[in-house]
């Protein structure tokens, strides 16, 4: 989840989200990787209780899944705690900096069905981590008149982070928060949003698939209320608007998860199996069959289908 703009609902939307994932039986992990540890608090931890997490991580080469907690059923958390502040920093000289959490996460990537990573309001050397060991971005947005400013230099980071570093990143998506759909503005910032993004369509840029999630959070005060008691929505106020659009953004990521991965797996197989088109000459008849034919790696090519030429 990223977004520069503070407060637009990046925490909010990686606890329920992550909550909900794994309430639907997804083994789960979070990341706080923001110093001011907003995820570690709502997820009821003290960060001033943490000795491990993040920081030592990044900072001390410590084994990602020995400073894991789980902290839910299916949900585990990598906390945050002050000492993040000072990551940046004490990070400055070492070489490969951007990249230390994708390393540490290698050895668990097979052991989690999603990882959420919760970033602070900056374009950073930690955002710039998650960025580097992520797959997809959902961008949390708040939608008022300030909504679209400095998205050109998120997304520019974006791509460059895609080029350099991480080819396999996207923008999945943006995610509006705190929507009020009576509101004539909201709307509008919504338009804006889909020309620009339809604007990239058919390119290479790391934002050509991105949509404005077909789902969204309406403002909901529980929603700010469940940090403060440390629970997730579903344990806070289980029936709110909050717990039910929360729940179909994450019917959604698991849907768009489950059809990416079946795609991936067709194409895998279509790859491993390619099609061969061979035209047969009919001595009888002096026409020609084409035999669509599937080359098997070890049973060599049979037909599968004929097709008669006019
Ligand atoms: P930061 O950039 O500081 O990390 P953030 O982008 O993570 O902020 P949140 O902390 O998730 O934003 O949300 C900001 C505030 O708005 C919080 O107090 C949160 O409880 C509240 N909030 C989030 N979503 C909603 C909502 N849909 N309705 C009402 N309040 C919300
Ligand atoms: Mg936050």
């Amino acid at each position: 989840m990223l977004n520069q703009k503070g407060g637009v609902g990046k925490t909010t939307t990686v606890v329920n989200t992550a909550a909900s994932l794994a309430a639907m039986g997804s083994r789960v992990v979070a990341i706080d990787l923001d110093p001011q540890a907003h995820l570690t608090i709502h997820l009821g931890l003290e960060p001033q209780t943490i000795d491990a997490g993040s920081y030592k991580v990044l900072i001390q080469s410590a084994n990602f899944e020995k400073e894991i907690m789980l902290v839910r059923c299916n949900l585990w958390l990598l906390p945050a705690n002050i000492n993040l502040v000072g990551a940046e920093t004490e990070l400055v000289s070492v070489v490969g900096r951007e990249t230390i959490l994708r390393e540490a996460l290698k050895t668990a990537e097979d052991k989690f069905d999603y990882c959420l990573i919760d970033c602070g309001p900056s374009l950073g050397l930690l955002t710039l981590n998650a960025l580097a060991a992520a797959q997809e971005v959902l961008i949390p947005i708040q939608p008022h008149f300030l909504a679209l400013r400095g998205f050109g230099k998120l997304l520019q980071t974006i791509e460059l982070v895609n080029r350099r570093i991480n080819p396999r990143l996207k923008v999945n998506g943006i995610l509006l928060c705190m929507f009020e759909g009576r509101v004539s503005l909201p709307n509008e910032v919504k338009a804006d949003i889909e020309q620009f993004l339809n604007k990239a369509r058919g390119t290479n840029c790391a934002w050509a698939q991105a949509q404005i999630l077909p789902v969204y959070i309406r403002k909901n005060i529980k929603l700010a209320e469940a940090p403060s008691y440390g629970k997730t929505i579903f344990e806070y106020a289980p029936s709110c608007h909050g717990s039910e659009d929360y729940r179909k953004v994450a019917e959604f990521i698991h849907n768009q998860t489950q059809s990416n991965a079946s795609t991936a797996e067709s194409a895998e197989a279509a790859e491993k199996c390619p099609i061969k088109i061979v035209e047969v000459a009919n001595t009888n008849t002096q026409d020609t069959t084409i035999k669509v034919v599937t080359a098997k790696p070890d049973a060599g090519c049979e037909p599968d289908n004929q097709l008669e030429r006019p």
